[in-house]
């Protein structure tokens, strides 16, 4: 039986926060062995600072840097691919904090864009992952409006070099094919993965990014990131199939037995409006159903960065003279990549008259 190690921690300074990543890592210690070098693969998305729990928070990192130290002299690199601003990687480390931890603790930051990219299974993925001994995912706890949740498997997504993650929606425009896609990495990587979650300051509403911070004071830790997300989603009082992550295991015949390391208050988290359910009767349901959308529109904050025209994987924004941009919700297939990377608050999601009627806020 898989173990999951939970705790209700309040703060990123608090000793409890060690403790538990050194108990985790001492009663995994075979995993140690024979280890020279370790990725550090927290969730750096965009270049957002670490209250608004965006992005895994440079003190949880600290923390896994100093239990990691006490456990052997590794060679500890720490590297993620943010979206579409990859190119702006060092603004994006700065910004989060976690340039400062890494300076402060010796520790090397590598872009997953400088490792050559590997074609298996049809499939683009960095090299990363083979130059190194063992990965430990540092996944934040967030909402997602396309894949409902974002836990320990979604984040491996970010070993996907830049803009091959659009490549990533367009072969997949529906949600759960993106998440089989999405698991299909998880399952090339998980033998040398472990991890754990910070849910100090986690992430709801519309995330992964332009949501809420909200502190549910939790952390977690897996060597199975599948036992570790379900175990998220009990905590949380969801359906498991929430997070699509979990369906695609769910489909694969995943073994899901686990058990919690101590008992821990359940915790609510407010859902993207892409993912709250409603349920009209089933002739209704087909009728409606194509009227019942949520879609991206760009306000007045626009900059005209592009990042999000550079992340449509269909081709629905397009560039105006006036160094704006405009969507053509025509040919838009909710994906909401262009409101997770938009660093502006410039796209706001939209529901259609029936969306407002059917689906509570
Ligand atoms: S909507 Fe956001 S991401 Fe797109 S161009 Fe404007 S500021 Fe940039
Ligand atoms: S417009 Fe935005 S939500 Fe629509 S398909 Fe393009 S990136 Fe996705």
């Amino acid at each position: 039986m898989n173990k999951v190690y939970v705790k209700d921690i309040n703060s990123y300074f608090d000793d409890e926060l060690c403790a538990f990543i050194e108990k985790f890592f001492n009663d995994n210690k075979l995993i140690f062995n024979d280890i020279k070098t370790i990725l550090l693969k927290p969730n750096i998305l965009q270049a957002s600072p670490p209250e608004n729990g965006v992005t895994t928070h440079p003190e949880f990192i600290r923390a896994v840097i100093k239990a990691l130290k006490k456990n052997g002299d590794f060679q500890i690199l720490l590297g993620d691919s943010p979206g579409a601003n990859f190119k702006n990687y060092e603004k994006v480390l700065e910004v989060t904090g976690i340039k400062k931890v890494c300076k402060d603790e010796n520790i090397e930051i590598i872009s997953i864009e400088s490792y050559k990219p590997l074609n298996i299974d049809d499939m683009v993925i960095s090299s990363v992952f083979e130059n190194v001994d063992l990965i430990i995912n540092l996944p934040k706890l967030k909402t997602h409006s396309l894949t409902g949740l974002t836990l320990a498997v979604k984040n491996l997504f970010g070993l996907i070099p830049g803009t091959n993650k659009v490549n990533y929606h367009r072969k997949n425009p529906v949600d759960t094919d993106l998440a089989d896609s999405i698991f299909k990495i998880y399952d090339l990587v998980k033998d040398k993965t472990i991890h754990i979650l910070d849910g100090i300051i986690a992430h709801e509403g519309d995330g992964p990014s332009r949501g809420t911070p909200v502190s549910l004071n939790l952390v977690a830790a897996a060597t199975d990131a599948v036992s570790l997300d379900m175990a998220i989603c009990d905590i949380l009082d969801l359906d498991r199939e929430i997070c699509l992550t979990n369906c695609s295991a769910i489909k694969k015949g995943y073994n899901v037995n686990f058990k919690l390391t101590e008992n821990v208050s359940k915790r609510k988290i407010k859902l993207p409006i892409s993912k709250r359910m409603f349920s009209p009767p089933k002739f209704l349901k087909s009728m409606v159903a194509k009227n019942i959308y949520v879609k991206p529109e760009v306000n007045e904050n626009c900059i005209g960065c592009l990042l999000c025209l550079k992340s449509c994987p269909v081709y629905a924004i397009k560039s105006t003279s006036n160094k704006r941009v405009i969507i053509d919700k025509s040919k838009c297939i909710e994906c909401f990549c262009c409101h997770e990377v938009c660093e502006s608050g410039a796209i706001d999601l939209k529901r259609s008259f029936l969306h407002r009627i059917i689906v509570n806020d």
